[in-house]
């Protein structure tokens, strides 16, 4: 509250501070103005009196008055429509003129001596004069952008300037709305007790953490933390942004960073939160013009945060998805010297946040949130949060009054696969969909016992897919048997098989480009980073590789590469014999399969077993798995 109050008042100054410099600004114009008409005048001036003293003041003559009296008149001095000179009598003059050669042969018959002068009027001697007096204003308004903004600062209007780039209050957040990362929260939970109980670490003589750096991918809960760790202790929140610190403007970013720890000192104890902290703290290596404003910027954080006593009050929270970007400097003891590194949640975390934000919306009871969490591998707690936001919007769009399981099924597909393709397809693209997606469920099926449980089959089209077979693991799987990788190669080419077996080898189809890229992928780690093949050996061969990438050969010499590139294919070859073998030998269920797909577009990992192996074998959920392989065999 007080600090909201704070705030006002900062923008009032500021906007005081403007005017005064706007007004500034126009005292100066109107003075470039009368210097440059003083210079005008002062250049006509001395033309015009030749440096003569004059005695007596010059009458003032008009333009009739110099035709009628053209014989008086002994010099005349033209300057635009004016004119000065002496009469016979040596009477000085003035008059006002229109430029006109009659007169002027008037008075040249009369023996007039008449000079004219080609030295500029006032108002041609602003043209001349102007891109000179805009570029001093242009040089000017420059300085006047640096002064407000630079170190040295008229103003302090940064923040006046942009409200919202600060976020600031006493948040309500607390850690019942952080789920599913408990280690993290234990890890923050001392920062939180020193925060409200600051005079017992100041007795002890304890250090407390000046700086605590959260790294993790985007919407794993970095912000959310920093905000529950402020609400917690019930402290201030002061959020800002790497990316708000670098402008065009040099010293921007040291003046704001000076600004937010000036903010954080009158509200300490506090949590000064900056987001995206790499922006400003990169690893110092380039010589450019950006990179010193940054280094300086940087530089003054450093500064800011070692130049506050340890009983401050004040904790930096910095956040990162690029920890190995961070400039060392950062990192020392009395900066960032608490690292905290935030996962992308488990399967138990991920439905620890299901089910907090489950509470937020109205769920079926039908939905299974488990099943959900199983199925979401490698979604951050913003997705999850995003996905039941989806089925939501699911629900709310069929008309129904609560999330279904189907609302789900869809919110899920679409994050992970996209939006749903209205593509008008050829029936015979569907009906070979259909085959193919059959051929992978099929296979699956038969080895249920060691690979993920089906989870569905479809042919509904959706982002680049045309169908697809969905798997659900049980638990995190951390590693695969071989038995389980030479298994899921078997899957992934079953797509082709069921092409070749029901269409013919002519009419086989692109569409298992990805399954191939797939098990291309997945051999190649086994056989070159995870040592799974007897002919190539414990050799790792594939060092930049990881799993799902592809690498290149570094450690291998040419023969090695050769053995590699066979090994691999015998494998694949090998897998997609399987799987043909396989389905020749139930092509009647396959058939069976691709004929319920086409009828309904989806069926659920329990149709699929039913049509396979019959209705009463799978309904005891928990036999499936020796019931699958039992069945698998006895259908031999
Ligand atoms: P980050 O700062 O790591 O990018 P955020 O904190 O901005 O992530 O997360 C975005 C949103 O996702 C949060 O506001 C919150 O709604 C949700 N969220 C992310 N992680 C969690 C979590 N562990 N528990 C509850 N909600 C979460
Ligand atoms: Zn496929």
């Amino acid at each position: 509250m007080r600090k909201l109050k704070d705030f006002k008042n900062a923008k009032q100054t500021n906007n005081k501070k403007r005017d005064r410099a706007s007004m500034f600004l126009a005292m100066f114009v109107v003075l470039m103005l009368a210097v440059v008409a003083r210079v005008v005048m002062l250049d006509n001036g001395s033309v015009g009196d030749n440096g003569k003293i004059t005695v007596s003041r010059p009458i003032e003559l008009s333009f009739s008055d110099v035709i009628r009296r053209a014989e008086d008149i002994k010099t005349m001095e033209i300057r635009g429509d004016s004119a000065t000179g002496t009469l016979a009598d040596g009477t000085k003059y003035n008059a006002t003129i229109t430029y006109d050669p009659e007169m002027l042969a008037t008075l040249a018959k009369s023996g007039t001596s008449i000079t004219i002068d080609t030295s500029k009027t006032f108002f041609e001697g602003l043209v001349t004069f102007a891109p000179l007096l805009l570029t001093i204003l242009f040089i000017f308004w420059i300085l006047r952008g640096f002064r407000r903004s630079g170190p040295a600062g008229i103003g302090r209007s940064l923040i006046g300037q942009n409200p919202t780039k600060i976020a600031t209050g006493k948040p309500k957040t607390t850690f019942k709305d952080v789920a599913g990362i408990d280690s993290e929260k234990q890890e923050l939970a001392e920062i939180v007790d020193f925060l409200k109980h600051k005079d017992k670490y100041k007795t002890l003589g304890a250090r407390v953490p000046r700086g605590v750096l959260l790294s993790g991918q985007p919407g794993t809960g970095k912000t959310l933390l920093a905000r529950a760790i402020a609400g917690e202790a019930n402290v201030p929140f002061f959020a800002a942004s790497g990316s708000d610190f670098s402008g065009i403007i040099v010293g921007l970013g040291v003046a704001k960073i000076k600004e937010i720890f000036e903010m954080a000192k009158r509200n300490a104890p506090c949590i000064l939160f900056i987001d995206e902290i790499d922006a400003i703290g990169q690893k110092r290596s380039t010589h450019s013009y950006n990179d010193q404003d940054r280094e300086q910027t940087l530089n003054q954080l450093l500064i800011e945060m070692d130049g506050f006593a340890n009983d401050t009050g004040i904790i930096v929270i910095g956040a990162t998805n690029r920890v190995d970007m961070l400039d060392q400097a950062l990192l020392r003891p009395g900066r960032f010297d608490r690292q905290v590194y935030i996962e992308l949640p488990d399967m138990a975390g991920r439905r620890e946040i299901l089910d907090l934000y489950a509470k937020k919306v109205k769920i079926g009871s039908e939905v299974n949130l488990q099943d959900l969490a199983r199925g979401t591998t490698g979604f951050s707690g913003a997705d999850l949060e995003n996905l039941l936001n989806e089925a939501a919007l699911h629900a709310v769009r069929n008309g129904r009054s609560e999330i279904t399981s189907d609302d789900v099924e869809e919110a899920r597909d679409k994050i992970i696969m996209g939006p749903r393709k209205i593509r008008k397809m050829r029936p015979e693209d569907i009906k070979l969909t259909a085959y193919h997606e059959a051929g992978h469920a099929f296979v699956s099926l038969m080895y249920a016992d060691i690979t993920d449980p089906i989870h569905k089959a479809t042919i509904i089209p959706r982002g680049r897919a045309l169908g697809m077979v969905q798997h659900l693991p049980i638990d995190d799987k951390v590693s695969m048997t071989l038995d389980e990788v030479r298994a899921n190669l078997s899957i992934y080419l079953a797509g082709r098989s069921a092409e070749e077996i029901f269409f013919g080898a002519n009419k086989i189809t692109t569409g298992a480009e990805s399954d191939i890229a797939v098990a291309t992928r997945l051999a190649r780690y086994s056989i070159t980073t995870a040592g799974l093949s007897k002919r190539v050996g414990l050799a790792a061969i594939n060092q930049v590789g990881t799993f799902g990438t592809r690498g290149a050969l570094e450690n291998a010499s040419e023969k090695t590469a050769e053995l590699v590139d066979n090994e691999i294919k015998a494998w694949l070859d090998a897998a997609h014999a399987d799987a043909t073998k396989q389905l020749t030998k139930n092509k009647k269920t396959v058939e069976k399969l691709a004929n319920a797909l086409l009828e309904h577009e989806t069926l659920t990992g329990e149709e699929i077993r039913e049509i396979v192996f019959g209705k009463k074998k799978t309904a005891n959920k928990t036999t499936k798995k020796t019931t699958v392989r039992k069945n698998a065999k006895a259908k031999k």
